[in-house]
């Protein structure tokens, strides 16, 4: 009798039977989920939490939790302090070198952008100066689908190069809209202020001008 109890038990569970119930669960849920994603949103939007500001001296030094609190990056700014302060009120900085005595700009130089706090030809201190109502056109661009860990902005999203009105270099950044571009089109820089901020490089993005 023991026996027979033992075969019915073995009998009525089919392993079958619930690899069949599992199966079909997952791939509706894969189904339902999929569109969602594709319906993004017209503008990008970030994924960032704030991030405490240390006064150092002149220097700023951010306290961004970018990869949770176990992964806290500590970025000292240094003398790039007024770009990044800047761009938190609005305004865009870049530097230029005014040295008579330097072999290459003569004390005549270009506004460069992302700002060095020394010229690279004479080593002097650069000028600041604030490169006022900043507009441009995309020079190229990246299509950015997938981010890796840490990625703020949501994908997708256009990785854009701008040659900016006024700037010697192009300025890496990204594009708010996601319609589709070419290269050739006018953008203008708009900004991340006051509780916005991010107190990073993704205070400045860009927007097409319409
Ligand atoms: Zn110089």
């Amino acid at each position: 009798m023991a026996k027979k109890k033992i075969v019915k038990k073995v009998a009525k569970k089919p392993a079958k039977k619930v690899a069949k119930k599992a199966a079909p669960k997952s791939a509706k849920k894969r189904v339902t989920k999929a569109p969602a994603k594709k319906k993004a949103k017209a503008f990008v939007t970030l994924n960032t939490k704030p991030s405490k500001i240390n006064v150092v001296g002149d220097s700023w030094v951010i306290e961004n939790p970018r990869f949770g609190e176990e992964g806290m990056h500590y970025h000292a700014l240094g003398m790039l302090t007024p770009y990044f302060k800047g761009l938190t009120e609005g305004k865009l900085m870049g530097t230029l070198c005014t040295n008579p005595k330097c072999p290459i700009t003569h004390g005549q130089g270009t506004v460069w952008l992302p700002p060095r706090p020394d010229c690279p030809d004479c080593h002097a201190p650069m000028k600041w100066k604030e490169i006022k109502d900043p507009k441009g056109y995309i020079y190229t661009y990246s299509v950015v689908e997938r981010g890796g860990t840490g990625l703020e902005i949501e994908t997708p999203y256009y990785q854009i190069d701008v040659r900016l009105d006024g700037v010697e270099t192009i300025v890496k950044s990204y594009l708010i809209n996601r319609e589709p571009i070419n290269i050739g089109d006018k953008v203008r820089a708009r900004f991340l202020t006051g509780k916005k901020a991010t107190n990073t490089c993704l205070d400045l993005y860009f927007e097409l001008v319409k």
